[in-house]
């Protein structure tokens, strides 16, 4: 079986329910980052810092990506088929110590892509990184607490990392770039921690002072690293779009994504045809089969299993997946589809 001795730095592209089509790059070991937040789809953080290094070397990165991009010019030209290239993956891109390098050189060896910066802006009380991040067509930085007993209990950061800093890092990112630079704001809401009717209205009151182009609401739709944790309803997600929207527009992109198949992405479509061509695999085959990284692939498994399309099973130890009869119906019904 093909084994991956080391994580790819450029994964996807996948059909992001924000982003349209996006190639991921991810420029960090699993699982660094300078939060541990309880919702997380890559699971708990096994390296918790605020330290920036060189965790991949950025010759590497940018080799990779240039590899990547050869190859979809060949199919899909000019534009190389992508609506973004994204900074995400496996923890927090800005940590990368050459990241502002690479995004620079991601812009001056490919003008016409657009590139987009997720982060926790842990590290945007810092003016460098604030310079490096303000090169990207769009950053969508999170701020899931409105103070910082929730921001604590959700993101649960290094030490070093407080809300305030957090909060003045964005509202001086968002004061330097304004009309240069798009930005999101993300707010991820967990039930009984960040919803009460006093969080909408500080959020409201953030908003105002921040001055996004939009709030985006985001909910848990996949398991996050503390099990037991349940998306919000979406009543939650109409009162607080009701309460914010008068100061800052606000965006629900996730929310089509409750009916199950209807927003699938491409990669989901793959693992399913994988497992109905393949029968039962582990996830490290069909990790290696996809060219994806295994804590990706776990994402995407866990969705379909949530959905009902595949299921786990056990064999000894080994623990596998398997396409289930409403998988194989609704590959079916897509296939008739098109
Ligand atoms: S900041 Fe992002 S990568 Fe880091 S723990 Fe939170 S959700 Fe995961």
């Amino acid at each position: 079986m093909p084994c991956r001795k080391k994580p790819l730095c450029v994964f996807g592209p996948v059909d992001s329910r924000r982003l349209g089509r996006s190639l991921g790059i991810n420029l960090v070991p699993f699982k660094t980052c300078s939060m541990n937040c309880i919702y997380c789809e890559c699971g708990e953080t096994t390296f918790l810092t605020a330290e920036r290094k060189e965790f991949f070397p950025a010759e590497e990165v940018l080799g990779e990506l240039a590899k990547v991009l050869e190859e979809r010019k060949l199919s899909f030209g000019e534009d190389f088929g992508l609506d973004f290239v994204t900074f995400s993956g496996l923890g927090e891109p800005t940590l990368h110590s050459r990241f502002g390098e690479i995004l620079r050189r991601i812009r001056e060896e490919y003008p016409m892509l657009k590139t987009c910066l997720l982060t926790n802006a842990s590290l945007f009380s810092d003016p460098v990184v604030r310079k490096e991040a303000a090169q990207a067509h769009l950053v969508i930085p999170s701020l899931d607490g409105s103070d910082e007993e929730e921001f604590c209990k959700i993101n649960r950061p290094e030490k070093s990392v407080t809300f305030q800093k957090v909060l003045e890092g964005i509202t001086s990112f968002r004061r330097e770039t304004e009309g240069l630079v798009k930005m999101f704001l993300e707010v991820f809401l967990v039930p009984g921690i960040n919803d009460s009717p006093s969080s909408a209205e500080r959020f409201r009151c953030l908003a105002e002072k921040i001055r996004p182009d939009a709030v985006q609401l985001n909910f848990l739709d996949r398991p996050g690293a503390v099990s037991g944790l349940a998306p919000v309803p979406e009543e939650t997600l109409e009162r607080f779009s009701s309460v914010i929207s008068p100061s800052c527009p606000v965006e629900i992109p996730g929310r089509k994504k409750r009916d199950p198949g209807t927003n699938f992405a491409e990669v989901e479509f793959s693992l399913l045809n994988l497992l109905r061509k393949n029968g039962p695999c582990d996830a490290e085959k069909i990790s290696a089969d996809l060219l994806l990284p295994g804590p990706e692939i776990q994402r995407h498994l866990g969705m379909l299993c949530s959905a009902g399309f595949a299921r786990t099973g056990r064999k000894g130890q080994a623990l596998f997946y398997v396409l289930t009869d409403a998988g194989a119906k609704f590959l079916r019904e897509k296939e008739g589809s098109c």
